[in-house]
C-alpha cells in the first residue's frame, strides 16, 4: 500500500473510531450540556461526525489533507451552535498543514497549533474560560514540547497530550464560564464539567487509539504510570504499616 493510501486509511479509521465513541458518549455529553447549556452537545457531535464519516467513506480519491478537510466542512454544515464552527471551521482550516507532506510528526504539530489558534480566533476563549480551549491548550503545548524539545515519538507525545487534556477537563469543573452559553449562568456554572472540553478529550483518546494501531506501538508511559513507580522505594516501604 502506498504511503498516501495508508494515511487515507488511518484518517478514515480515526474518524470511524471517533464517531463510534461519540455515539457511545452521546447521553453523557448531553447530560453535561443540560447542566450548563441547552442539552444538545451530544446530538450535535454525533450528528456531525456520523455525517462526516459517511462522506469520507464515500470518497474514493483525495489524500489525508482532503479527507480531514471534508470532516471540517461537513461539521460546519451539519452542526449549528457554537461547536459546529469551532470544531468544523478549525479542522477545515488546519487541514492545509497536511497538504504538502501528508501526516508526519512535524505536520501533526503544525496541525495541532493551527487548530488551537483557529478555535481561539473564532471563539475568543482563553484558558480559564471553561471551554474546549481548557482541554486543548495544555494538550497542544504538551504535544509540541514532547516532539520538538523532548524528542519523543509521536505516539508517546500523543499519550502525554491526552493526559494533559484530561487534566484540562478536570480544571473546567471548579471554574466559572466566561464564554459560550454556560457563561449566561455566571457563578451557577461552577461545579460542572464543560461538555466541549470533554468531547475534545474523547476525540483525542480515539486519535491515540488509532495511532497505536497504525504506528504499531504500545505506550505505557502515561502520567499515572509515571506517578506510580513499580518498585516502592525502600524508605517508603519501611514506613508502611506504622
Ligand atoms: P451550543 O453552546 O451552541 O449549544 P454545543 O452545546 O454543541 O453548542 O457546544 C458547547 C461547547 O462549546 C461548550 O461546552 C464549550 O466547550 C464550547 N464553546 C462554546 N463557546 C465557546 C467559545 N467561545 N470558545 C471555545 N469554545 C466554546
Ligand atoms: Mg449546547
Amino acid at each position: 500500500m502506498s504511503e498516501t493510501d495508508q494515511q487515507r486509511e488511518a484518517v478514515a479509521q480515526a474518524l470511524e473510531n471517533v464517531t463510534a465513541r461519540l455515539d457511545e458518549e452521546k447521553s453523557h455529553l448531553t447530560d453535561l450540556d443540560s447542566a450548563i447549556g441547552d442539552a444538545d452537545h451530544g446530538s450535535n457531535m454525533t450528528r456531525g461526525f456520523r455525517k462526516a464519516n459517511e462522506k469520507v467513506q464515500d470518497m474514493d480519491e483525495g489524500d489525508a489533507a482532503e479527507l480531514v478537510k471534508t470532516i471540517g466542512v461537513t461539521l460546519v454544515s451539519e452542526v449549528g451552535g457554537a461547536s459546529g464552527p469551532l470544531y468544523g471551521g478549525s479542522i477545515m482550516s488546519a487541514s492545509s498543514e497536511f497538504a504538502e507532506d501528508g501526516i508526519t510528526a512535524e505536520t501533526s504539530v503544525a496541525f495541532a497549533e493551527a487548530y488551537l489558534e483557529k478555535v481561539q480566533d473564532r471563539g475568543g476563549a482563553e484558558i480559564g474560560s471553561k471551554t474546549m480551549v481548557d482541554a486543548l491548550t495544555p494538550a497542544v503545548h504538551t504535544y509540541k514540547k514532547s516532539i520538538e524539545t523532548d524528542d519523543l515519538e509521536p505516539l508517546e507525545a500523543l499519550a502525554k497530550a491526552v493526559d494533559a487534556a484530561e487534566r484540562g477537563v478536570e480544571f473546567t469543573t471548579p471554574i466559572r464560564a466566561k464564554k459560550g452559553r454556560a457563561s449566561y449562568l455566571g457563578w451557577r456554572s461552577v461545579g460542572h464539567q464543560d461538555p466541549g472540553a470533554t468531547s475534545t478529550l474523547f476525540i483525542m483518546e480515539e486519535l491515540l487509539a488509532t495511532a497505536q494501531t497504525y504506528l504499531n506501538g504500545e505506550v505505557e508511559a502515561t502520567a499515572e504510570a509515571e506517578e506510580a513507580p513499580e518498585e516502592v522505594p525502600d524508605e517508603v516501604a519501611e514506613g508502611e504499616g506504622e
